[in-house]
């Protein structure tokens, strides 16, 4: 699975999965645009990729900032055309119930989880349109196809995610572009250290999650940007609209 001469773009790529797979793409031949609100983590992911021979330059980037996601995209594409858009960033939120959650948590969680990966569509889809070529992936999760307790808010924008990219690859594959989701179950990062961390008992609440993955374990970052740079290459070239689960099988049983 290659990505020779391909221009990729990733959201939230100073740590966790949108790090690995900014080194997953740049292993296999892409050029890579490594974006985060954290300039300098971003920065790392692109010195990192540079040390060992491959290509990257970074950016800072506000995915809830749609003028600025315009602008780093028009940069980018003025200069090397725009093949992938990996909208990776997300967060999530302390557990709480719908009637304990705060609105300015629920609004900050949908301005990045959903607003970011509009935005990011926004700026990209003119580009990759006109080209007549592209492929965008936009990170969502099993918390938004499954219901989990007392993580309302992470569900809403994740499912939102999910049936935004088959809108989004029903319009644009005529063009040629491509759209799809990956959906994660529990990776080990620091968004999960610090779901785990908001339960009484984090180290008993992460055994226990693990007994309910067939795996028997939770995922790594590298799994998931294993998924993501097959969406991105051409040997995926006639999959669109697809919602890809990556979760040891935790949401079949
Ligand atoms: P992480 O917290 O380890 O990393 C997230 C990165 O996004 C950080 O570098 C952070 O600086 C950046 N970021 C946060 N807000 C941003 C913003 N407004 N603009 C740009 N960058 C921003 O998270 P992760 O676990 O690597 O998660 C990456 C994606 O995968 C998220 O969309 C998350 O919802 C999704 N996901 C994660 C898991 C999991 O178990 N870790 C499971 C399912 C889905």
């Amino acid at each position: 699975m290659r990505l020779d001469d391909k221009t990729v773009l990733i959201t939230g790529s100073g740590t966790g999965i949108g790090e690995s797979t900014a080194l997953r793409c740049a292993e296999a031949g892409a050029t890579v645009v490594s974006t985060d609100v954290d300039a300098d983590a971003a920065e790392a992911t692109a010195v990192s990729i540079r040390d060992d021979d491959g290509e990257a330059t970074s950016f800072e980037l506000d995915v809830t900032d749609g003028d600025r996601f315009h602008e780093v995209v028009d940069e980018v594409a003025a200069e090397r055309g725009l093949d992938v858009l990996v909208n990776n960033a997300g967060i999530g939120h302390p557990p709480s119930s719908v009637e304990d959650t705060d609105a300015s948590v629920r609004d900050y969680v949908v301005d990045v989880n959903i607003n970011g990966t509009w935005n990011g569509c926004h700026a990209a889809l003119p580009v990759m349109k006109e080209q007549g070529s592209g492929s965008i992936i936009n990170m969502a999760s099993v918390g938004g196809m499954l219901g989990f307790p007392y993580q309302s808010v992470y569900a809403l924008t994740k499912a939102a995610v999910i049936n935004f990219t088959r809108a989004v690859a029903a319009e644009a594959g005529p063009a040629g572009v491509r759209a799809n989701a990956v959906c994660p179950g529990f990776v080990d990062t620091q968004l999960t250290e610090a779901f785990f961390a908001g339960r009484e008992d984090p180290e008993a609440a992460r055994e226990e999650m693990i007994e309910d993955y067939p795996l028997r374990r939770l995922g790594e970052p590298e799994e998931i940007a294993d998924c993501v740079a097959f969406l991105a290459s051409d040997a995926a070239s006639f999959v669109t609209g697809h919602a890809l689960t990556a979760d040891g099988g935790y949401s079949s049983t």
